[in-house]
């Protein structure tokens, strides 16, 4: 490891003790920028990477709620405010039992880079809890979700922080948590981003992040001649991200073979069409069941307790959660064929499954920059509420593929290396942080 990064991530480990997320995503950050930093000295001496890494303001809180039983349980939120240099905080929040301050601080983190590279005036934040919604029925996720909106209330509104749905937070709980706000507050604003179609959701939004990360393969495709016509996509999740990554990557011509759960994995060789992923979605989104039943219904191969990296395909889009890539799956990976990997969600590959990637120099887009396009449609709902004024789906749809373009263009422009490789790492990691680096810069010493 370079010195200065090993330097660099020292004092990162010691201010922050047990945070292993947190410390890969900044390491890999860090890897990136500090040999930009030391060609433009103005952001070492204004110290922007140990300011960047430190969020603004860290909030934890009690969140007691009363079971179907009578019995009350307590989960513990947070909301991090990671930057706000160049627009309010803007991130999702995720409901999980993994959820602890060092997985969220991870994702605030990345979030600074990815909302600064859609263009976008959006800062950067992320929240969540480690309530777990799996088995709960409506009722007991309502009363979770007032409660914990009961103290979030106070931290967040349209011009501060704008919080949106990750795991565990769809549809459902979006609603929730904007009737208790509106509730608290009395006042009828887009401090939510996912909202129903009825109360100020933008069309697009449910759809944005897949949708997204598959333009973003094809734009990678794209500087190699290549397209998504005929090619084998092995997907994993099956959540949000994933069915929608799934029906563009099939409308554009590619075959998706797996989807799978935190339980196993489906392989369904002749390609899950649009009547397989209505059963997906009506399965996972109403159902709420298990994906092993894919199997059962189709009469297809199901693989418990396993991912879906051991099938041969020619692009993977992991769609599930972070570290879901590891060394072995990446090498198993590349020797299959696989030549085009564009994240759709945040960290799944581990910091050695990115080295084989890179080494093997294949199309690589990590998350910051191929999932960005969720968070830049919410940037366009929150468009459309201050407007008062809701855009068509064409319309939105326009706009996320031009800012998955240009957010290609930025990786290109930051990550092209002299033998011609785009190193995608590079080129989101630089791109994303000159624009927050020159605010912070400008807002002097806060
Ligand atoms: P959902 O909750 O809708 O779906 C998550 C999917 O991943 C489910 O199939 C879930 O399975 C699976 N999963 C979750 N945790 C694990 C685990 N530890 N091991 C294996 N599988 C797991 O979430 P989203 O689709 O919204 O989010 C997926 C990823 O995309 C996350 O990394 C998120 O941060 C990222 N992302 C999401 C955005 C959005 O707009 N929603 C925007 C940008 C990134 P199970 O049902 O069994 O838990």
């Amino acid at each position: 490891m370079d010195p200065r990064v090993q330097q660099f991530m020292a004092i990162i480990k010691a201010r922050n003790p047990g945070e292993n997320e947190f410390h890969q995503a900044v390491q890999e950050v860090a890897e990136s920028l500090i040999p930009f930093i030391e060609e433009n000295p103005k952001y070492k001496h204004a110290k922007i990477l140990e300011r960047i890494a430190e969020p603004e303001r860290t909030i934890i809180f009690r969140v007691p709620w009363l079971d179907d039983k009578g019995e009350v349980q307590i989960n513990r939120g947070f909301r991090i405010e990671m930057n706000s240099a160049i627009g309010p905080y803007k991130g999702g929040l995720r409901l999980h039992p993994t959820v602890n301050l060092g997985i969220l601080k991870f994702l605030a983190f990345e979030q600074v880079f990815k909302n600064s590279l859609t263009t976008l005036p959006m800062g950067g934040g992320k929240g969540g809890s480690d309530f777990d919604p799996k088995g709960k029925s409506d009722n007991e996720v309502m009363r979770f979700c007032q409660s914990f909106m009961s103290e979030l209330f106070r931290h967040i509104g349209a011009d501060t922080d704008i919080p949106a749905g990750d795991i565990g937070v769809g549809g459902r709980e979006i609603g929730f948590l904007f009737g208790q706000y509106k509730r608290l507050k009395n006042e009828f604003t887009g401090v939510l981003t996912g909202k129903g179609i009825e109360w100020g959701g933008s069309l697009i939004r449910p759809e944005a992040t897949g949708y997204g990360a598959t333009y973003f393969a094809q734009e990678m495709l794209t500087t190699r001649g290549d397209s998504l016509k005929g090619k084998v996509v092995c997907i994993s999740g099956s959540g949000n991200v994933a069915q929608f990554a799934s029906e563009k990557v099939a409308e554009l011509g590619g075959k998706v073979v797996t989807s799978s759960d935190s339980n196993g994995f489906i392989y369904d060789p002749k390609g899950i069409d649009c009547d397989k992923l209505k059963f997906i979605m009506e399965l996972k989104n109403e159902r709420r069941g298990r994906i092993k039943e894919y199997a059962d219904k189709y009469g297809v191969e199901y693989f418990e307790g396993k991912r879906p990296w051991i099938i041969k395909c020619d692009i993977a889009m992991p769609c599930a959660t972070q570290n879901e890539i590891n060394e072995g799956d990446a090498k198993l990976l590349v020797k299959n064929g696989c030549n085009c990997v564009s994240e759709g969600s945040n960290m799944p590959s581990t910091p050695e499954a990115v080295q084989v990637f890179l080494n093997a120099q294949i199309l690589y887009g990590p998350g910051k920059a191929a999932n960005a396009g969720g968070v830049a449609t919410s940037g366009l709902e929150m468009t459309q509420n201050s407007m008062r004024l809701p855009w068509s789906r064409e319309e939105v749809d326009e706009k996320l593929q031009t800012i998955m373009k240009n957010i290609h263009k930025t990786c290109v422009k930051y990550g092209t290396k002299e033998s011609g490789f785009i190193n995608y790492v590079d080129g989101a990691n630089i791109g994303g942080f000159v624009k927050v680096a020159n605010a912070m810069i400008a807002q002097g010493v806060v």
